[in-house]
């Protein structure tokens, strides 16, 4: 690993975003103060310092902005067709293009991820933006024989929902949005989105964007603010129609109590602790870097980080060597800096967390092999964690139970691929997870064996909407991507005509 901590600065538009003096919230359109009055402060986690001030949100403008959206979704919206809300999408698509450098610039200073990841991830998300164009056109239900005596023709209507609250985690809040913002626009809902208070700028920048890009007002409202307040009391909203919700388990569990009050629909995106599965007969020259960025990649911060790295025992030497060796490679640094590719962690919190499971590793008698520390010098003020290897992990250890959500990897050996199966499996967790061999057989066998939402055969952490990506056990439930994926922002109505 090495360290890079040049001078540098946002360019002039994200500059002008983050000089206002508070950011507000944004209902029907317009830019209100909460109405506490109170704010928060984010944190740019290179440096340590506050970045901006934002409203913290509260109940009574979760009644105003949830207000707005049911007007907007009873409005002249509810009369766009599906050309008119796909020719929105067309549009908003084009001004993202043309502003993604701004957006990333603010989301690099508020989260941490460097640019060089950032960049990296326009493609998937204009690819995002075009599934959900295309979803525009093709919502469709059944026309349907029935045996009732008579003349009588029998169908299925798709319809919008209604009112979606969207409660999005701070790991990469500019793309995670859209799988929230895409399905309702191109499914004539409407929406209140509350993202995390460590990382909300991209989210309200993007609201403006979509207002400038002709979203009638009303229709994508947010809601800054804590999790326990503004995040509450949309989950408990009685007139919020579905909750999509990505974030840790524990905030899971709290969001389907509070939906119970309105027996609300939910699509939750939940923790990983994901296992790599790198057998002897892989390729080692990709599983070595594939594993590690599945794991590096955004500074562990991941819900399907490949963080358990298991590895068939004749290779493990082999494979450690080469991973430290490709370790080397990384460099840390601030998010501003084109040349870092592996950021800060988020927060001093999330950092302590990271730091405690070091001790943890440790003092179970996992060996820790290369990092543990968090970097001094020019880097002492930011979050920064070097990235880390354990040696000698079994699957009791907590590091290989818990989601650490930080740069550290676990290496676990084993002998067959039952055996790789078996701890794969012996986790509360089933989120993503991967196999690298040279046979397909074995990786099939794999792929089948382990209980778990997304799989992938000799790569890591491609997601395509027309592929999908779900989760199963703690790790949640409702598909994002895939026409089922549009099935959580529409309910069907069954329909008889006797003619
Ligand atoms: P978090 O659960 O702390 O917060 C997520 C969101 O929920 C934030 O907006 C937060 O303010 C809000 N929130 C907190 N308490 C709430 C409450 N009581 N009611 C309603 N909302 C509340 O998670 P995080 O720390 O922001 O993100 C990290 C976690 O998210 C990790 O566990 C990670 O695995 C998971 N994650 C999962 C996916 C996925 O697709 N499965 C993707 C990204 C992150």
């Amino acid at each position: 690993m090495t360290t890079t901590q040049p001078d540098v600065a946002p360019n002039e538009q994200a500059q002008s975003f983050l000089s206002r003096d508070v950011h507000h919230l944004l209902i029907d359109g317009q830019r209100f103060a909460a109405a506490s009055g109170e704010t928060l402060t984010t944190t740019n986690p290179s440096t340590g310092e506050v970045l901006a001030r934002f409203a913290a949100g509260g109940a009574s403008d979760v009644d105003r902005a949830v207000l707005a959206a049911r007007k907007a979704f009873n409005g002249p919206w509810s009369t766009w067709t599906p050309y008119e809300r796909q020719a929105l999408l067309t549009r908003i698509a084009q001004v993202l293009d043309e502003k993604f450098e701004e957006l990333i610039q603010i989301e690099a200073m508020d989260m941490g991820a460097p640019l060089s990841r950032l960049r990296n991830t326009k493609p998937a998300l204009m690819k995002m933006l075009s599934f959900f164009t295309s979803q525009a056109t093709s919502i469709s239900g059944e026309t349907l024989m029935n045996g009732i005596p008579g003349n009588v023709t029998t169908m299925t209507l798709k319809a919008p929902v209604g009112v979606i609250g969207g409660i999005i985690p701070w790991n990469g809040p500019l793309n995670s949005q859209f799988w929230i913002i895409g399905a309702v626009l191109a499914s004539g809902c409407t929406a209140v989105l509350k993202p995390a208070s460590e990382a909300s700028l991209s989210v309200l920048r993007v609201a403006e964007i979509l207002l400038e890009a002709g979203t009638p007002a009303g229709v994508i409202n947010v809601v800054t603010g804590s999790g326990s307040s503004a995040g509450h009391a949309l989950a408990a909203h009685p007139d919020v129609d579905r909750i999509a919700f990505t974030g840790s388990t524990e905030t899971g569990r709290r969001i389907i109590e509070a939906s119970t009050v309105n027996i609300k629909k939910l699509q939750l995106e939940l923790g990983g602790k994901s296992a790599d599965i790198i057998c002897s007969d892989a390729d080692l020259d990709k599983a070595v870097p594939g594993a590690a960025m599945g794991v590096f990649a955004n500074s562990g911060q991941i819900c399907f980080a490949g963080t358990r790295v298991l590895v068939q025992r004749p290779i493990v030497e082999e494979f450690t060597r080469r991973l430290l060796e490709f370790m080397e490679t990384l460099r840390v640094g601030n998010s501003l800096d084109d040349n870092a590719t592996m950021g800060p962690v988020i927060s001093e919190n999330q950092l302590d967390s990271v730091l405690s499971y070091i001790d943890i590793g440790r003092n179970e008698g996992a060996e820790l092999l290369m990092g543990g520390q968090r970097l001094g010098g020019d880097f002492e003020n930011g979050y920064f964690m070097q990235p880390s290897v354990f040696g000698g992990v079994t699957n009791k250890m907590r590091i290989a139970r818990e989601e650490i959500f930080g740069p550290v990897l676990s290496i676990m050996p084993f002998d067959d691929v039952d055996e790789a199966i078996a701890i794969a499996n012996d986790s509360e967790y089933g989120l993503g997870g991967a196999v690298w061999s040279e046979n397909l057989s074995t990786a099939l066998r794999v792929v089948h064996g382990v209980h778990t939402g997304t799989m992938w055969v000799n790569c890591y952490g491609y997601i395509d909407p027309l592929v999908g990506f779900s989760g199963t056990k703690l790790s949640g439930y409702g598909s994002k991507g895939t026409t089922a994926h549009m099935d959580n922002y529409l309910y069907t109505k069954s329909v008889y005509v006797q003619l």
